[in-house]
């Protein structure tokens, strides 16, 4: 049985739609112990011939067998593993590591097949004897000559022993006296081995060879001293030929852990410029990523810290909104510290009114504005007086002809209807106008409606309500309720302490009506939880609604569910939670917020949000995959970057596997390197928030990242950079291991 046989073996060039024969029905046995050469011009398929008995390329047509089997099966990782058990190559271009040493080199050889430390070291220290480097042992082999490198590549040949060494023009590139060396060296290598070199210079392998194959034009013209020629030499050792075939073990090892670990971390460091350039491109990565978590976490804590009012229309300078750190509702004391702290200008008091616009209307003129106490009302209105009666209101707007009509003074004394959020209505009479010229201020809207406290409280009850989630608890049933018109209403005519629901409820008890069972209100917020039991007083059907509710017209009140003002007072009443500050000067406002935040207060400055004006369904909505698509962009520029950077890699990778290595393990030592980097990054990357944080470098940029990012997030941080490293190390490879072994050496060299 034949170590090699090749029948009628072919294989084809594909490239730019031309095909080309590399060679074509080639019929070939070869044996355990002889010394073939193959000659023959340039472009006659040698190489092309070697490399598809080394199992660095495919074939197209024919059978090949290795040691009676069949390989037209093979996958790439067949052929990863046969070459990891049988071959070893030698090249014109050595195809070394260059960036290893020479003993490293060569252990790589050994390591591959995963043989112990101790074991390499012995070996390839005798195996460098042998080809006289012990000298080179720990120079890097960029630094020898092309002789000494040829040195190494047989060495390594050595260091695999495998059954078979293939050696493509290995004198190519050498100057005679070299030459010699090396061919010695082969023709020593032949004794137990199969050694088939390439060579268009027979010469120099003439006395040495025992077979040599001619090719011309893809195909074999002559095939000299084949087996039984060379078995009829008679001048080697007694132990050669094939004897030597069952020292080795068939199985193969693979490579260790540990190895690629060691090789993972040696190529991290052996080339410094690239690492830190693959270190720069890291960092980017890291403040990218971090760029984008943070102002996706900024959104949110943004939206989330001012409950519901997430629509800041408002973006004057010198706005600072503020809500105490406990979460409680201020007080009158709380106000007044706040009012008659240095540099504060003014504060709104209703402040979460003061974002939300307020309409009225009657049938000839409309008019809406944000809702303002009339205490924050300075000096006199331009027209009319400040109110003199409960339901007066003060109107403040551009004096420009539309927002007030041609004649505002003849608003004077109208009256208007004032709808609030949960259904309620006022009555109202303007008592005052003030005009403002039209350029006051491009921040603060343009239009106000000042208002009497208790109107301002109603309001802003309506808008707890609506905002709140309220459920009610019955019978064991919870169901969610919506307070305002064709919900929760309240009703003059319900006790307190009572609630009235629509007949529909009786069937939820088995004795068939409702009244004298308690039901649970729950109203909550972002600043409150409350509740409240009350007792059905009864169900309301179509004859009882008038007389039950003192309301005409079931039909368009249908479903709603009454209980008394003051429980519903006691649901949604909570009073402010949020106020603002205006700062006398721009200049100040850091100080201020400094203040307010020692003060006990969480603050928000408005200009700094100038485009956060979006809830977090938005930043969710948008935000988030935009944030992912950055993160993406940034990925595939950093992976190109990467593989830029890496451009010697992917010879190393090419390397390996022509040594036999998988795609697993490459991956693998791969992926230390990226991890490794990724976490030095990511040190540095720490080290410069840590000397930021203790002041050392002040960044006010940088502050954000110290307040918005919990330990949790750098950890969060810290998996999305490790999972950028795997993907990007598990992109390479797949890129490296797409083509045949040769055809990614030829795309990476
Ligand atoms: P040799 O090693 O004897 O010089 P090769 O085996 O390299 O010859 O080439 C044999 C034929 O295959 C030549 O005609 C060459 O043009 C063609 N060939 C070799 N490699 C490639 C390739 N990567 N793409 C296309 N054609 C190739
Ligand atoms: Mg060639």
């Amino acid at each position: 049985m034949s170590m090699i046989r090749l029948k009628n073996v072919s294989k084809f060039y594909y490239s730019k739609g031309i095909i080309a024969s590399g060679i074509s029905k080639v019929n070939l046995d070869l044996d355990a112990g002889e010394f073939v050469v193959i000659t023959g011009e340039s472009g006659s398929g040698k190489s092309t011939l070697l490399n598809v008995i080394s199992g660095l390329d495919t074939y197209e047509e024919g059978e090949m067998y290795i040691e009676g089997s069949e390989t037209s099966h093979y996958t790439a990782e067949d052929f990863e593993r046969y070459r990891q058990k049988y071959i070893s190559c030698i090249f014109q271009s050595f195809n070394l590591v260059s960036s290893y040493t020479v003993f490293q080199n060569v252990a790589l050889a050994m390591e591959i097949d995963g043989h112990d430390g101790h074991e390499i070291k012995q070996k390839v220290n005798e195996i460098l004897n042998k080809v006289g480097l012990s000298a080179y042992k720990n120079r890097k082999v960029s630094k020898l000559s092309g002789g000494q490198k040829q040195r190494v590549a047989i060495a390594r040949a050595l260091a695999k022993d495998t059954k078979i060494l293939v050696a493509d023009e290995p004198t190519g590139n050498l100057d005679s006296a070299s030459a010699e060396g090396i061919v010695e060296l082969l023709t020593e290598i032949a004794s137990d081995k199969l050694v088939v070199v390439v060579t268009h210079n027979y010469d120099q392998f003439k006395d040495h060879a025992t077979r040599v194959i001619k090719m011309h034009d893809g195909k074999i013209v002559e095939d000299t001293g084949a087996a039984e020629s060379s078995a009829a030499k008679s001048d080697l050792p007694a132990h050669g030929r094939r004897t030597a075939r069952s020292e080795h073990s068939s199985e193969k090892r693979s490579i260790t852990y540990g190895t690629q670990l060691k090789l993972g971390v040696r190529n991290t460091f052996n080339l410094p410029a690239k690492f830190l350039l693959l270190l720069l491109v890291f960092i980017f990565v890291v403040g990218a990523v971090s760029a984008q978590y943070v102002s996706v976490k900024k959104q949110k804590d943004t939206v989330s810290e001012e409950g519901w009012n997430n629509y800041f229309t408002n973006y004057d300078p010198k706005r600072i909104v503020v809500e105490k750190q406990d979460h409680t509702a201020f007080t009158r004391a709380d106000y007044e510290a706040l009012e008659n702290a240095p540099h504060v200008e003014k504060i709104i008091r209703e402040d979460i009114m003061y974002d939300s616009s307020v309409y009225m209307e009657n049938d000839q003129f409309s008019f809406g504005g944000f809702a303002l106490s009339i205490g924050n009302l300075e000096g006199e209105p331009d027209l009319g007086t400040l109110p003199e009666k409960e339901n007066d209101v003060v109107l403040s707007g551009y004096d420009d002809g539309w927002t007030f009509g041609e004649k505002p003074a003849d608003l004077i004394g109208k009256e208007f209807t004032v709808m609030t959020d949960d259904g309620g209505e006022y009555k109202i009479r303007v008592s005052g106008i003030v005009l403002k010229p039209e350029d006051d201020s491009m921040y603060s809207g343009n239009s106000e409606m000042y208002l009497p406290d208790s109107m301002m409280s109603d309001i802003r009850r309506g808008m707890y309500a609506s905002y709140s989630n309220t459920t009610m608890l019955i019978n064991g049933n919870e169901e969610k309720l919506y307070p305002g018109a064709g919900g929760l209403v309240t009703n003059e005519n319900v006790p307190e302490g009572y609630i009235l629901l629509p007949t529909s409820y009786d069937s939820m008890f088995k004795e068939g009506y409702a009244a004298g069972k308690e039901v649970d209100l729950r109203a909550k917020a972002l600043y409150y939880d409350e509740n409240l039991t009350l007792m059905i007083m009864g169900t309301y059907g179509e004859k009882t609604f008038e007389k039950k509710t003192g309301l005409k017209n079931l039909e368009e009140h249908d479903g709603e569910i009454y209980i008394n003002p003051v429980d519903y007072r006691r649901l949604y009443e909570k009073g402010s939670f949020q106020t603002s500050v205006f700062v006398d000067d721009t200049k100040n406002m850091e100080g201020m917020k400094d203040m307010l935040e020692r003060g006990g207060y969480h603050t928000l400055v408005l200009k700094d949000h100038i485009f956060n004006f979006m809830n977090s369904d938005i930043v969710s909505v948008i935000q988030l995959p935009l944030a992912v698509i950055v993160c993406l962009a940034v990925f595939f520029v950093a992976y190109f970057v990467v593989r830029l950077i890496l451009k010697s890699r992917g010879v190393y990778f090419a390397t390996l596997r022509m040594l036999g290595m998988g795609k697993e393990p490459a991956r693998r030592i791969m992926r230390v390197e990226l991890v490794l980097v990724c976490v030095i990054a990511y040190a540095l990357f720490g080290v410069f928030i840590y000397l930021n944080y203790r002041g050392l470098i002040f960044n006010d940029k940088l502050m954000d990242y110290i307040t918005y990012l919990t330990v949790r997030d750098y950890a969060v941080l810290a998996v999305i950079l490790l999972v950028m490293a795997v993907l990007i190390s598990g992109r390479f490879m797949r890129s490296i291991f797409r083509n045949s072994a040769m055809g990614s050496y030829r795309e990476e060299a």
